[in-house]
């Protein structure tokens, strides 16, 4: 079995007094696309620079295709390609000479420069010169150059950033086809849920330097507490179910006008948001207990919070950092 293509042990990075890495444990399986996720300064280029070898980490391990960065350095970043930042390219340059000046210094051939040039959808556009390009074709010739030293490993630091929609998109389309067809596993940062949902198939949490979460996207999910959206009539006696039932109410709303007969009083009958137990047959149970009591039940639908109410409940919450920006540690020489 071959090694895991990034490994992270107990990695922690201080710059003066300020922690800026805690005890960071990574592991990321080989050929997945692994979203690093956090918001503004939770330490993701932190992670990034020590990752590439360009900031030494406090204490720790980063381990790369099975080779310590600490003492097999020149091996352990022999396999990984990366954008960090805007790709540095020449303006005055073709797209193809570009890449024909990187292909030098990693062996690479014509061929394969005509190859990855096709696979970032550029070869149309190879003979104009990258002064005339977009912000999303520059980004698209980087990840060229990357791939042209088939890295086991691609390291890519907010490849969205910048981008406008249509860029977003195109460089999504391309990651996902990227562990297939250039047989890699991506590394990439974002603050952007959105484009981490749409795009990675694994994903770790970072907060104030710590890692919140890490594992597949479905697992994250999971862990996700369902709702449940409940239009009932005999409002007393359906509460009294839900409390049975262990579950909590989050909100009320009043439907007297919706779907109540004349005969019926207003007030008999509501739209409940309920917080249920986060296993499978949490809906079922409920209206179970709702028949037998005798409530009518008009709707009962689940409504799993979003990602993004997840992130943001995972990020925001007990972050001592949030409230006061001036606990930003100062500018510390790396
Ligand atoms: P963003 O999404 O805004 O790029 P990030 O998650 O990449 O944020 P980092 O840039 O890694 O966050 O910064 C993490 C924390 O470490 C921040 O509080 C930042 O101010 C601090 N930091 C980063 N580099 C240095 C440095 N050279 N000296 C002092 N503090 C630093």
């Amino acid at each position: 079995m071959s090694a895991a293509p990034l490994s992270i042990r107990s990695l922690d990075r201080y710059f003066g007094d300020f922690h800026a890495l805690k005890s960071v444990d990574l592991d990321v399986p080989s050929g997945s696309i692994f979203g690093f996720l956090g918001p503004n300064g939770a330490g993701k280029t932190t992670l990034i620079r020590c990752m590439m070898g360009l900031l030494r980490p406090t204490q720790g391990q980063i381990t790369i295709n099975g080779h310590d960065l600490r003492t097999s350095r020149r091996q352990a970043l022999a396999s990984v390609g990366a954008i960090v930042e805007t790709p540095a390219l020449y303006p005055n340059l073709t797209g193809r000479e570009n890449l024909d000046i990187a292909r030098h210094l990693t062996g690479s051939s014509p061929r394969d420069v005509a190859y990855v040039l096709d696979q970032v959808e550029l070869s149309r556009d190879a003979h104009r010169k990258v002064g005339h390009y977009s912000l999303g074709m520059r980004q698209r010739l980087g990840l060229a150059r990357a791939l042209l030293a088939r890295p086991k490993l691609l390291v890519l630091d907010e490849p969205a950033n910048g981008l406008d929609p249509a860029g977003i998109r195109d460089m999504r389309h391309l990651i996902r086809r990227l562990p297939e067809e250039a047989d890699t596993t991506v590394f990439m940062s974002s603050h952007l849920l959105s484009e981490v949902e749409q795009t990675a198939t694994h994903l770790a949490l970072l907060r104030s330097g710590e890692v919140l979460f890490q594992g597949s996207l479905q697992a994250l999910l999971a862990t996700r507490p369902r709702r449940i959206r409940l239009d009932v009539d005999q409002v007393d006696s359906a509460l009294a179910s839900i409390a049975a039932c262990g579950w909590s109410l989050i909100a009320r709303e009043s439907t007297a006008d919706t779907h109540t007969p004349d005969t019926h009083k207003p007030d008999s009958q509501a739209v409940l948001h309920i917080e249920a137990g986060s296993e499978a047959a949490a809906t079922a149970q409920l209206n179970r207990h709702l028949v037998e009591a005798g409530v009518n039940v008009h709707g009962l639908c689940r409504e799993n919070a979003g990602l993004e109410d997840l992130f943001l409940d995972l990020t925001h919450s007990h972050d001592p950092r949030q409230p006061n920006e001036a606990q930003q540690p100062e500018e510390v020489a790396s």
